[in-house]
């Protein structure tokens, strides 16, 4: 069975079932489909109406602002305050005692003395010393490996 939407010479339309097209073909041939409304025999297959996409149907979605990168909190012993396990404490000051009897002290100079050491111009040698950060991160540019280590008062200062 096949649907056929109809309509006659006025317009009215209504549903019929043949059981193909040819079916259909020869009953409207033979006026043998009326009209239920008017009962007009002259009867027409109604043009289906493409499903039509009304403008601006689209939908837009507004993209979600990006949420927030979660807030990492920073680390950094310099800013922990106070605050220094006992373990911590004395580790470092193990730390200190290692690198002032290992290492030569080269004070301020020392991004231009590790620069050196690097460049094969001084004695290789472990070095200690003060430097900022701008010379700690240009060494770190050079490929020169520095530690940063808190440099904490002797205990017995
Ligand atoms: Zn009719």
């Amino acid at each position: 069975m096949i649907h056929y939407q109809l309509c006659c010479d006025v317009d009215h339309e209504f549903d019929g079932w043949f059981k193909d097209s040819d079916n259909f073909e020869r009953q409207a041939a033979r006026k043998l489909i009326g009209c239920p409304v008017c009962a007009s025999t002259k009867i027409r297959r109604a043009l289906m109406a493409p499903g039509i996409r009304k403008k601006g149907a689209a939908a837009v979605v507004e993209a979600e602002p990006a949420a927030p990168a979660p807030q990492v909190p920073q680390i950094s012993s310099r800013r922990s305050g106070g605050v220094m396990p006992d373990q911590v404490r004395s580790a470092l000051l193990k730390l200190r005692a290692e690198v002032e009897k290992n290492c030569d002290y080269v004070g301020p100079d020392f991004a231009e003395e590790a620069r050196r050491i690097h460049n094969g111009e001084a004695q290789p040698r472990g070095i200690y010393g003060e430097s900022t950060e701008a010379d700690a991160e240009a060494l770190a540019d050079d490929g020169i490996e520095i530690a940063q280590i808190p440099w904490l008062p002797r205990a017995d200062s």
